[in-house]
């Protein structure tokens, strides 16, 4: 099928995720392999943002796809009430990678699911019924995690379900309180414990967060942020819940992100890199305490594709990829190489206000003033006003390079199969149009 024909059904058929979609001219891919992706002029063009920040060990793989056919051989689907091998060596894999005691796990079709069942999970263990989340955090788009995320998608969708506090970040560049890291002396975690005190340690059931927030700008926790929500969490028998949809499988240059402060949380939820977005795929890990007890009582949690036997295989080579190809330790290696990097982008241009960076997952704040450190194009930014996050996307896209910036916020998050003189060239292709940029700032 031609272009301009696949286009033309895609406009009469196909309804696009968080879109206005009148207007919209999708490109048109064909295929894909590694960090790059291939359109239908047969253009390469570099993935460095692995898609929704999910490819993680880059398109394609031959060793998923071949563990996908066999599977699909072998068994295509089987009902989650069964015991197959594909599942449970899953499962044995998966504890094998996970921090701590994590070692039952839930599966899911993606990361919202994952959460709303973390969600289930945390209010049946402890018989409580709130729980906090905070304002800067994405969750997905399913009633309840939609309604635990924080970002402006979740307004438009109110009213969501009951029992929801939203709480401040820790965000130390533009630090809601005004204060300093370390003289602080982290007063954003005392903060959610007053917010505890203030809705009754009785109700709240636990705290979901972003490990490192994503998608609004990788946001770094403060070190011995984590450390004191997991003390918070003991003391007033609450759930840590952790979102490593995004941070998790290598993204931070660790197995998940958690690990980056030695926490252990009580349930971690993860999708994108459990497969590498090969195939759909989510799953909440449960830790023993919290499994043990559920273990006793009617699970209240289903899905018909729970733990498909399908993605369980392609997950499981997933998993072989990372640890074969040694992918965890490129992005540990490479993302020193690309805070450096980033660290002279920031020194360099006006227009850099911050530019943060764990791992492979990175993320510049464009200002347009230094010092004031106000956004280039405003928060929730659409349309007119978000004009020149569309103007960088196009200049990077002319450049070969695909990383779609947000409002103020550019990304580097490249498949972490990423040689280094790939990664090299992507980033100066955002030197590059970081030059432009700066000629729309106020110094
Ligand atoms: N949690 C986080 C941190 C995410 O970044 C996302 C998606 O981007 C989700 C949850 C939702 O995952 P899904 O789109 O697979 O439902």
């Amino acid at each position: 099928m031609d272009k301009e024909e696949i286009k033309k059904l895609d406009k009469m058929h196909i309804m696009h995720s968080w879109s206005v979609n009148e207007g919209l001219d999708p490109k048109v891919i064909t295929g894909a392999e590694g960090v790059y992706m291939i359109d239908a002029d047969g253009k390469k063009i570099m993935d460095f943002s692995s898609q929704l920040k999910c490819v993680n060990t880059g398109h394609n793989v031959p060793r998923i796809v071949k563990a996908i056919q066999e599977q699909a051989e072998k068994l295509c689907y089987i009902g989650p009430a069964f015991a197959y091998e594909a599942r449970s060596k899953l499962g044995q894999a998966l504890a094998g990678v996970t921090p701590g005691d994590l070692n039952k796990f839930f599966f899911t079709l993606g990361g919202a699911e994952a959460n709303e069942n973390a969600l289930k999970m945390a209010r049946a263990y402890t018989k409580k019924h709130k729980i906090l989340s905070y304002y800067i955090s994405y969750h997905g788009a399913t009633q309840g995690a939609i309604t635990l995320t924080g970002d402006p998608r979740r307004p438009p969708l109110e009213p969501g379900i009951p029992g929801v506090v939203h709480i401040l970040n820790p965000y130390c560049y533009r630090c809601p309180f005004k204060l300093t890291y370390p003289s602080c002396d982290l007063h954003c975690a005392d903060y959610v414990e007053e917010m505890i005190r203030y809705e009754d340690a009785d109700t709240v059931a636990g705290i979901i967060m972003e490990t490192v927030i994503g998608g609004s700008g990788v946001i770094i926790p403060p070190d011995g942020y984590l450390q004191r929500l997991r003390e918070i969490c003991d003391a007033n028998n609450m759930v840590f819940i952790a979102d490593e949809v995004m941070a998790g499988f290598g993204r931070t240059g660790k197995w998940f992100a958690v690990e980056n402060w030695n926490v252990v949380p009580d349930l971690m939820t993860m999708a994108k890199g459990l497969t590498s977005s090969h195939v759909p795929m989510g799953a909440v890990a449960i830790s023993d305490k919290v499994a043990d007890a559920l273990s006793k009582e009617m699970l209240y949690c289903g899905l018909t594709y729970s733990g498909h036997p399908v993605s369980s295989a392609a997950a499981l080579a997933t998993i072989e990829t990372y640890k074969e190809d040694k992918l965890i330790e490129n992005a540990r290696v490479l993302g020193e190489i690309q805070k450096a990097e980033f660290e002279k982008m920031k020194d360099k241009h006006p227009c850099v206000g911050d530019a943060r960076s764990i791992g492979l997952f990175g993320c510049i704040e464009l200002v347009k003033n230094k010092k004031t450190k106000e956004r280039l194009v405003p928060y929730n930014a659409m349309g007119k006003a978000a004009a020149i996050t569309k103007e960088i996307n196009k200049r990077m896209m002319e450049r070969g390079v695909y990383a779609p910036a947000r409002w103020w916020l550019m990304f580097a998050a490249p498949p972490l199969c990423i040689t280094e003189d790939q990664l090299r060239e992507g980033l100066a292709v955002t030197d590059e149009v970081l030059d432009w940029v700066d000629t729309l700032t106020e110094n």
